[in-house]
């Protein structure tokens, strides 16, 4: 056993009521000089293996956060980030990108009610939801959360009359061709529509501070950030012709989570600050601000499940392996599902398995056969029901889009802090 001290919600300090965030289980250990998130994993397994406990878990690893977003204030240092809460929306990872002094891109009503019951200050918040419900803005209106994302007349129309202190964002269409999840057929207005909106707002008394854009999530090529750019300060010029204080540019997401994505995060800034300092140079008087998710948050979790059913089943001559597990599409891996790339998960087994791999497919636990970890087919060596997969960059977009359908919870969720961070 490591030497560990769990301390329980050592990170709330807000009021109580933000920890029944429907978070399941939620301990937090702070991790001796030394130790590791890893070898919690390890300890957590060989805890379980010595009972019938078989349950999925993920563990976090919050000092990954705190890296991640040093790195991103390092290369990107005319940037101020706004966490996307959507991607990852636990409290732990809230509360301490709050301490490192983050801002947050919210989307809805609860949303925002999270962030600000942490105690963040509702001018670090961005509204960044194009469309809407009036109760919405009505509540934001009346927690003094002023900016806010709008692409179309309508939205204007709502803003004008339900928080005419608002300081709107114009979302600009981009080229999200290049993405793993293109958002711009549902936001953005094209920059032909820019003229007219900024006209609107002005007629209608509602201030237009700036421009923002996405590029799709899990962008693949740092050009969209620089025709994107090219694109705002169009906008800015647009704006300020108009009479609206264009002084707020906001970058959006799509910064990668993995290492190795097909554009670095390396190569994507180097881009993205040419483009800043030549279409909006330093001395401009305009703050720049960006709303990553997906870079902060993926490499913090790890989810570890077990096998709890096996089928061995001969097609077509292949010999081919079956492997139901707990946990799936449903819970953490509905995102996954979506991705190009294939996740390969590390084998945690008692015995060393032969070389030979198999044509294999991972299944979830619900009674549904979409309910799958990724394709099939992949290549693995043969496993038995009690022998656990671990997968690595789990902490984007798998939580927050979990169900409990069929009975099955989200596992339990594990949150270590470094030393350094204690
Ligand atoms: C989802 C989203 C983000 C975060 O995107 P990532 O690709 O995870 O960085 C940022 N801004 C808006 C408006 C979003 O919808």
């Amino acid at each position: 056993m490591l030497a560990k001290r769990t301390c329980l919600q050592i990170l709330s300090e807000g009021p109580k009521e933000v920890e029944s965030s429907g978070e399941r289980q939620k301990q937090v250990i702070c991790l001796e000089p030394g130790t590791s998130a890893w070898m919690i994993i390890q300890e957590k397994i060989q805890e379980l293996l010595d009972s019938d406990e078989r349950d999925a878990f993920i563990v976090a690893d919050l000092g990954v956060l705190a890296e991640q977003h040093q790195h991103f204030l390092q290369l990107l240092p005319r940037v101020t980030p706004f966490y996307a809460v959507k991607c990852n929306n636990s409290l732990s990872v809230l509360q301490v990108l709050a301490n490192l002094g983050t801002g947050f891109d919210c989307a809805s009503r609860g949303e925002l009610e999270q962030v600000l019951k942490m105690g963040v200050a509702p001018t670090r918040i961005i509204y960044a939801n194009t469309c809407k419900q009036i109760s919405y803005i009505q509540y934001a209106a009346s927690q003094g959360v002023q900016l806010m994302t709008f692409d179309c007349e309508e939205e204007v129309i709502k803003v004008a009359k339900f928080h005419p202190t608002a300081r709107l964002v114009l979302r600009l269409y981009t080229d999200d061709s290049q993405s793993m999840f293109p958002l711009s057929a549902k936001f953005g207005a094209t920059l032909d529509q820019c003229h007219h909106l900024l006209s609107i707002a002005k007629d209608l008394r509602v201030t237009v501070v700036g421009t923002c854009f996405h590029v799709g999530s899990g962008c693949q090529t740092p050009e969209s950030f620089n025709k994107a750019i090219a694109d705002a300060r169009q906008v800015f010029d647009l704006g300020l012709q108009i009479g609206h204080p264009m002084n707020l540019l906001d970058i959006g997401g799509g910064f990668p989570g993995m290492k190795d994505s097909v554009s670095s995060f390396e190569e994507m800034a180097t881009v993205i600050n040419r483009a800043l300092d030549h279409y909006f140079p330093e001395g401009s008087g305009v703050e720049i601000i960006a709303e990553p998710g997906r870079f902060y948050a993926t490499k913090v979790c790890t989810a570890v499940l077990n096998i709890i059913g096996k089928k061995d089943v001969i097609k077509q001559g292949d010999r081919k392996l079956m492997y139901y597990v707990n946990d799936g599409f449903y819970t953490s891996f509905a995102i996954i599902r979506r991705e190009k790339e294939t996740r390969m998960p590390i084998v945690v087994k008692k015995f060393n398995y032969k070389p030979h791999r198999y044509l294999t497919t991972l299944w979830g636990p619900t009674c549904d056969a979409f309910d799958r970890l990724g394709p099939t087919d992949i290549l693995l060596p043969e496993l038995h029901v009690g022998d656990w997969l671990v997968f690595e960059d789990m902490g984007a977009y798998t939580h927050t889009l979990s169900s409990n359908f069929n009975g099955f919870a989200r596992p339990e969720m594990i949150f270590t802090i470094p030393s350094e961070l204690q």
